[in-house]
């Protein structure tokens, strides 16, 4: 990992090093925490943000399962941001917000006895899965039921269900997990929506309140419909995908990554002939080369 000099930490620039917390911090016992993944890119405007506010709106929300007040507002953080890239130089790289409940009283119920924490940290950070074809393994843990906890949520604690599935399917020699939801259905990555091409048409499974409404997929559905192609949202079981022509992971961080293989089984030719396009589009946008897609970047000038 690149360090960068700083991290904001509740409303001032701390030293990278410096950036501690108490080991009885209940986020670190409990995982009650909420966080955020965003990455910023270079541009020949300067150094852009993907999709910031979106994603601080995702984090207000996330942390709102709490029911606890935040002291700052989005409008609040999503300046903090922009001023620790600032503050780092950073040009081009991975943003990590958190909210965390630090030390105070421990217990579950207890939340509102310790101090509400808000961090943002950034670091250089290529692509994820570096954009190649990857093989994938359907796990056999299932992803988290949505009546066991607000699974649409970005919350610390779930990523167990991530980390358990991604070790299994990279121990096993695959590059990736796939979850079922309850049903056996496709719920997501451990950490990327998924979507299907088949006959042209993109289709990718709904939110329902089972996985996380990733702002990748969500600007993945705008730019395919832009670009004429048919989206659907529904419930895709596994035997669906296996028939599939094409087949890829959306994310913060794996951005557009095509599914070479799923179980070892080949998907479609190989071709990812629309998977190809969707992923030249996102990059595009991403470093500002497309006008119309302007407002989704947020420039740190
Ligand atoms: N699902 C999970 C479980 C994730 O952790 C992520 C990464 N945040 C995604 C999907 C993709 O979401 P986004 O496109 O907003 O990064």
């Amino acid at each position: 990992m690149k360090k960068t000099k700083f991290i904001w930490l509740n409303g001032k620039f701390v030293r990278w090093e410096k950036a501690m917390v108490h080991v009885l911090s209940h986020t670190l016992h409990y995982g009650s925490g909420a966080f955020e993944g965003i990455k910023c890119y270079n541009t020949n405007k300067g150094t852009a943000i993907f999709r910031l506010n979106a994603h601080i709106t995702r984090l207000f929300d996330s942390f709102s399962i709490f029911n606890i007040k935040i002291k700052n507002t989005i409008k609040e953080i999503v300046k903090a941001t922009i001023e620790i890239i600032k503050k780092n130089k950073l040009k081009e790289g991975y943003i990590r917000p958190i909210i965390f409940f630090g030390y105070g009283v421990m217990g579950l119920h207890n939340i509102h006895k310790c101090k509400v924490n808000i961090a943002i940290a950034c670091w250089p950070w290529p692509a994820y899965l570096g954009g190649k074809a990857i093989k994938v393994k359907v796990s056999n843990y299932i992803r988290l039921h949505k009546d066991s906890v607000k699974a649409d949520k970005k919350i610390t604690g779930y990523y167990i269900n991530s980390i358990l599935a991604s070790l299994d399917a990279k121990r096993s020699g695959y590059d990736e997990a796939l979850l079922l939801d309850f049903k056996g259905n496709i719920a997501e990555g451990p950490g990327e929506n998924f979507f299907i091409v088949k006959d042209n048409i993109i289709k990718t499974p709904r939110i329902k309140g089972q996985i996380l409404p990733g702002i990748t997929r969500d600007s993945i559905i705008k730019i395919a419909t832009d670009l004429g192609y048919k989206v659907i949202e529904k419930e895709i079981s596994l035997n669906e995908v296996l028939k599939a022509d094409e087949a890829f992971f959306t994310g913060t961080a794996a951005e557009i990554t095509p599914i070479e293989s799923i179980n070892n089984k080949k998907i479609g030719t190989g071709k990812l002939e629309i998977t190809g396009v969707l992923r030249k589009n996102y990059l595009d946008i991403v470093h500002g080369k497309n006008k119309k897609y302007e407002n989704w970047l947020t420039y740190v000038k």
